[in-house]
């Protein structure tokens, strides 16, 4: 469903992802690992184009941009950024709505659904995150883990090809973690596309189908995660892995 083909950025002299090829399946779960500056989150923020790639080619789904001809027209991106949802490390909710708000205000304001099927659609997306008893109070309210699940629960209203996790974890304190990762959890057991870029080894073990081992602006290795952390084939995978044990 997703295919990126040598797909590069710079920062003006800075070459930080140097030629990327990867292809995910729909409803597969791939977890990205690699050291601080290897370019994981640039790789994400290039699938939903926060980030305009200098070369290479990403297809989502029927949506194709090849960024080796041309400029790519606000119209391409908006079609392929519509492909994507993305949770941040930092929720990014807005202050001033509810919880209930904060997932129809996509859809809303983007797609302008009407806003009765869509109260429905909100609601039942707040259940499935476990927060539907949280919906008329506002982010301030609540713990990170629990506006984190409402981050989640705002880029399904979109209703994503991918959902596209950058470390959604890593700002939380340590007992918030696990109900954010049960609740990814159960959206892989749903066949929910998903790439998550993350530190948590465990739940990469868990749950992903292939994990990326990303070091230095390329893809070093790519395997299932029965074989990328039990038999890494390359020494930098090896290394990196070690300082997790
Ligand atoms: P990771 O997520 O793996 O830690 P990043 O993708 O954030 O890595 O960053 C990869 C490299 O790109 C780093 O050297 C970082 O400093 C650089 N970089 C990221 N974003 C920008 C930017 N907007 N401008 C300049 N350099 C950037
Ligand atoms: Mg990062």
């Amino acid at each position: 469903m997703i295919e990126v083909k040598a797909l590069k950025k710079r920062f003006g002299q800075l070459e930080v992802l140097k030629g990327i090829d990867l292809q995910i399946g729909r409803g597969e779960v791939v977890c990205v690992i690699g050291p601080s500056g290897s370019g994981k989150s640039t790789l994400l923020r290039c699938l939903n184009l926060l980030e305009i790639p200098s070369a290479g080619k990403i297809r989502i789904d029927d949506t194709e941009i090849s960024f080796d001809t041309h400029q790519v027209s606000e119209k391409e991106q908006r079609l392929l950024r519509a492909k994507t949802g993305m949770v941040f490390q930092s929720f990014n909710l807005f202050p001033h709505k509810t919880v209930l708000e904060n997932v129809m205000e996509g859809p809303l304001v983007v797609k302008k659904e009407e806003k009765k099927a869509l109260v429905q659609k909100a609601e039942g997306l707040l259940a499935k995150v476990g927060l539907l008893n949280k919906k008329d109070v506002y982010p301030a309210r609540l713990s990170g883990g629990q506006q984190q699940r409402v981050a989640i629960a705002r880029a399904l209203a979109m209703e994503p090809d991918v959902l596209l996790f950058d470390e959604p974890t890593s700002a939380l304190d340590p007992e918030l973690v696990g109900e954010v990762l049960k609740t990814m959890k159960e959206l892989a057991q749903e066949e929910q596309t998903m790439v998550i870029v993350t530190h948590e080894m465990s739940f990469a073990r868990d749950v992903a189908d292939r994990v990326v081992f990303m070091d230095d602006g390329k893809i070093v290795e790519i395997n299932s995660p029965g074989e990328l952390f039990v038999h890494p084939n390359e020494k930098r995978t090896q290394q990196f892995l070690s300082k997790f044990l």
